[in-house]
């Protein structure tokens, strides 16, 4: 990879200094921070307007609230307030999150990044005051930006392997803080923050290869990530209204070795670092939406694809946390060699706000079909955060695969999780000028305005079962379109029935089935999805090593390593409750989705006989 990637920076070198400088000034100057240049078919709803209803995912964003909500504010504030000489009291919190001297990477990595998920606790909180209104946590929010503010230093970054990579995370605290928990001390925390990280910042993006040509005193250093900055500079930008940020994320925007050639259809993403490669590309959509530019869109819509033909049937993606090459097999290969297959909360976090984005942009549903696959493969079966800091960490895709935790404390994923759960609601739905769009299909109530106040709710236990039912309230009458996004893979017995007459409109699969009419309370929508079960391959080199799958679930083959199917005995598997039965070489075998399994082992691939 390194030869590859210099000898790219060599030849592009000569264009360098124009693709990655600054955009023209004209564009400068007219992009303003109030209006997006760049169109959307799609908007996004606010946290407040979508409530989760009791379901497997409201308990997992209540669990993490709770979590954070309890969580010890001196032990989050301590490696900060260590830095910046003031008293520091409460614990240790350890692992990655606290000084260390017996940090040694990659042998030892206790005080690897110390304070780098604060941040991302303080955004998951504010998110979660937005979409409950619970005061409590808007006042620890406050508390926290208030107790950060008091830290900040140049020096918490001096002799700090992953600058970029704390920073980035700190500013999207404050921003969230902001904007979602009103907290009008956090933008002058911000512009301090920002003083504090810039001669820690390198004059631009840096690839790994060339963090490993810079002096490092470890081999930590090589691993920043100033190639994710952008987004959360473009958001401070657009919430502050501060120049200042606009610069700074056009200048971290990593054109010449990630962008272009993306841009230009080139499969960069082998060998790379998974989850922060995925994140960059929400960078990429934020240059889109900031400054208009279609070279950003194409490279984040031909990222995500290279990136989908190269995932799980899960949906999960980078073995390793790295990319693998196209046609090599590796994703196979990865299967008996490791269990570390999907980074899964900061996987899911940056999948699902790729998805987000693309979806607000082209309107196009087949994204969404991807987000439920991560959703329900992965980050919804990741086991709670313990008290402790030990993390769910990587979905295990091995032959042989077990859930557990991470060894070490406080990983990254510990800061994405909460964040991945509070924003459920906001991913469920769009809107459009015409009306609204159904993404995911999940007990919840929508509050919306459409020509007067409307409220939607849905009620199902999909993905087990593929009936949803949608009941409006209004007080007066409206016409407008409801969109419900049918899967791809949606079998032909996929109806829509409104109040108990089925819907003769169109209705084709991998496409959102638009229901135009007069809407008026109490009306109600009976979503019928055909799950359809189908095998999927686990790469192009390999068709008869398959995955099982009904709808959108995968389903895992329970204790049971050395089981034969055929294909046909595995599209024969028979639901019951939330288990399914399949006949075997030998004995029936019982298949279980992900968020199902606890301690068994599983096999989510099985070589056809
Ligand atoms: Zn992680």
């Amino acid at each position: 990879m390194s030869k590859r990637f210099s000898r790219r920076s060599f030849l592009r070198g000569g264009m360098t200094a124009a693709a990655a400088g600054v955009l023209p000034r004209r564009i400068m100057a007219q992009a303003t921070a109030s209006a997006d240049r760049g169109p959307t078919v799609l908007s996004q709803f606010s946290y407040g307007d979508v409530q989760l209803l009791d379901g497997p995912m409201l308990a997992q964003f209540r669990a993490n609230h709770e979590f954070f909500l309890a969580i010890d504010e001196d032990a989050l504030l301590r490696p900060f307030r260590q830095r910046a000489a003031l008293p520091a009291p409460g614990p240790n919190m350890g692992g990655w999150y606290s000084w260390s001297d017996e940090f040694d990477p990659p042998n030892n990595m206790t005080g690897y990044i110390p304070g780098h998920t604060f941040g991302q606790y303080m955004s998951g909180l504010a998110r979660a005051y937005a979409a409950t209104g619970d005061k409590a946590t808007q006042a620890k929010v406050h508390r926290l930006v208030r107790g950060y503010a008091e830290t900040i230093t140049p020096k918490f970054y001096a002799g700090y392997p992953l600058p970029c990579y704390t920073f980035d995370k700190i500013n999207c605290g404050l921003i969230d803080a902001f904007q979602f928990a009103q907290d009008s001390a956090a933008l002058p925390a911000l512009a301090h923050a920002t003083d504090a990280v810039m001669p820690s910042l390198p004059p631009q993006a840096l690839t790994r290869p060339e963090m490993a040509a810079r002096p490092h005193p470890n081999i930590a250093y090589t691993w920043d990530e100033s190639y994710t900055l952008p987004e959360n500079f473009f958001l401070a930008w657009k919430r502050s209204g501060d120049q200042r940020y606009l610069a700074l994320a056009q200048r971290f925007l990593q054109d010449t070795d990630y962008f272009d050639p993306l841009a230009e259809g080139d499969n960069v993403l082998p060998h790379q670092h998974a989850y922060s490669h995925v994140n960059a590309l929400s960078s990429a959509s934020q240059a889109y939406l900031v400054l208009g530019s279609e070279k950003h869109l194409r490279a984040a819509r031909n990222g995500f694809n290279f990136v989908l033909a190269q995932s799980f049937a899960t949906g999960g993606w980078g073995p390793n946390e790295t990319f693998v090459e196209p046609g090599s097999g590796g994703l196979d290969d990865s299967l008996a060699t490791t269990h570390a297959s999907f980074e899964t909360p900061c996987g899911s976090y940056g999948h699902f706000k790729i998805v987000r984005y693309l979806m607000r942009i082209t309107g196009d549903s087949r994204y969404g079909d991807s987000m439920e696959k991560v959703l329900y493969n992965t980050i919804l079966g990741a086991e709670p955060l313990q008290p402790s800091g030990f993390s769910f960490y990587y979905s295990d895709y091995n032959n042989n695969g077990a859930k557990v935790y991470y060894p070490e404390q406080w990983p990254c994923c510990s800061g994405t999780f909460p964040q991945a759960t509070a924003d459920y609601g906001i991913s469920s739905y769009f809107r459009s000028r015409d009306g609204i769009y159904v993404n995911l299909f999940v007990p919840s109530r929508l509050n919306f305005q459409q020509g007067g106040r409307f409220t939607l709710e849905q009620q199902t236990n999909y993905p087990y079962e593929g009936e949803t039912t949608l009941r409006l309230r209004a007080g007066s009458p409206q016409t407008f379109t409801i969109a419900l996004r049918v899967p791809a893979w949606a079998g032909p017995g996929t109806s829509v029935s409104l109040n108990g007459r089925r819907w003769d409109g169109e209705l084709h699969p991998g496409t959102f089935a638009s229901v135009r009419r007069e809407w008026k309370d109490g009306d109600k929508i009976e979503y019928s999805i055909d799950m359809v079960k189908r095998l999927e391959a686990v790469d192009a080199q390999h068709p008869n090593t398959v995955a099982l799958l009904s709808g959108p679930l995968a389903l895992f083959a329970i204790n049971s390593p050395e089981s034969r199917f055929t294909r046909e005995q595995l599209l024969a598997a028979n639901r019951n409750g939330s288990s399914w039965i399949a006949d075997s070489a030998a004995a029936p075998v019982t298949f279980r989705a992900f968020p199902d399994i606890r301690h068994e082992e599983y096999r989510l691939c099985h070589n056809l006989s």
